[in-house]
C-alpha cells in the first residue's frame, strides 16, 4: 500500500505527495499547480522531493512546475500529447514511469477527454487520475467528445475495486448533490453523502475514493443503469439510444446544474 499526503492548494486542489517505499522522506508531487504550497509541505514535514509526475496541461495542475525544477533540478513526467512547462518525459497509453530510487512504478493510461491528451497514473494499488475521474463525478470536456470521456471513464473503471483513487479536487459534495438527482433512488449514493459530509465537517479529504465505490455511486459510471438513463431522458426530454448518449446528456445536465 502507498503512502500518500494531500497537500492543499488553491480553493479545491489536492497536490498529491507519493511517498518513497525505500525512504518515505523522498516523495513524487503530482500535479503541482502551486510550488509554494509544495515547498511548505516539504519543510514542515521534513520531506524532499525528488519527481513530478503531470496529468494534463491546465495551469492549477502545472503552474507550480517550472519553479519547482529550478529549485529542486527534479526529473518531470507528463502527457506526451500536451505542452507541459519544466520539459516533462513524454509519456502515452502503457508506458512505464520507473522512480528506482523511490521503489515506485506506474504504468501510464492515456484517458482523454477533459483534455486531449490527458494521462493517469496507475500502480500500487492507486491511480492517480487528474481531472478524468473525480469521486461522483467526472472532468468536464474542454477538449474531448463525450464518446473518448466515457471510454476513458470505462478503462478506469475496469481497474481493480479496491484501487485508490486520487483526484484532483474536492469536489464530492458538490457531485453528490448532483448524483442525488440524476441516479435517484440510489441508497449507496446516500449513505456515501452522509460519510461525506461528516469528513467535510472535521475538514479531512473526501478523497481517496476507490474504483469500487466509484462503480456504486458515480452517475458517469453508471449510465448503463435504468435509472440514470430514465433520469437521463427525462431531463433531455427524448429516448437516449445508448450509453454515449445517456452520458453526454448526464454530462451536459451537470453543466447546467
Ligand atoms: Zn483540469
Ligand atoms: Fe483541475
Amino acid at each position: 500500500m502507498l503512502e500518500v499526503t494531500p497537500v492543499r492548494a488553491f480553493a479545491d486542489n489536492y497536490i498529491w505527495l507519493i511517498h518513497g517505499r525505500t525512504d518515505r522522506t523522498r516523495v513524487a508531487a503530482v500535479d503541482p499547480g502551486d510550488a509554494r504550497a509544495v515547498e511548505q509541505a516539504l519543510a514542515d514535514r521534513g520531506l524532499t522531493l525528488a519527481a513530478l509526475l503531470v496529468t494534463h496541461h491546465h495551469r492549477d495542475h502545472t503552474g507550480g512546475v517550472e519553479a519547482l525544477v529550478g529549485r529542486f533540478g527534479v526529473p518531470v513526467f507528463g502527457p506526451a500529447r500536451e505542452s507541459i512547462p519544466g520539459g516533462p518525459r513524454p509519456l502515452g497509453e502503457g508506458d512505464e514511469v520507473r522512480l528506482d530510487d523511490l521503489g515506485l512504478a506506474f504504468r501510464v493510461m492515456d484517458v482523454p477527454g477533459h483534455t486531449a491528451g490527458h494521462i493517469a497514473f496507475v500502480g500500487h494499488g492507486a491511480v492517480f487520475c487528474g481531472d478524468t475521474l473525480f469521486s461522483a463525478g467526472c472532468g468536464r470536456l474542454f477538449e474531448g467528445t463525450p464518446a473518448q470521456m466515457l471510454d476513458s471513464l470505462v478503462r478506469l473503471a475496469d481497474l481493480p475495486r479496491d484501487t485508490k483513487v486520487y483526484c484532483t479536487h474536492e469536489y464530492t459534495l458538490n457531485n453528490l448533490r448532483f448524483a442525488r438527482v440524476a441516479d435517484p433512488g440510489n441508497a449507496a449514493t446516500a449513505a456515501y453523502e452522509a460519510e461525506c459530509m461528516h469528513k467535510r465537517n472535521r475538514d479531512e479529504p473526501t478523497v481517496p475514493s476507490t474504483i469500487g465505490r466509484e462503480r456504486e455511486i458515480n452517475p458517469f459510471l453508471r449510465c448503463d443503469d435504468s435509472n440514470v438513463k430514465q433520469a437521463a431522458e427525462s431531463r433531455a426530454g427524448r429516448r437516449l439510444m445508448d450509453r454515449t448518449a445517456v452520458f453526454a446528456a448526464v454530462r451536459e445536465w451537470k453543466d447546467q446544474f
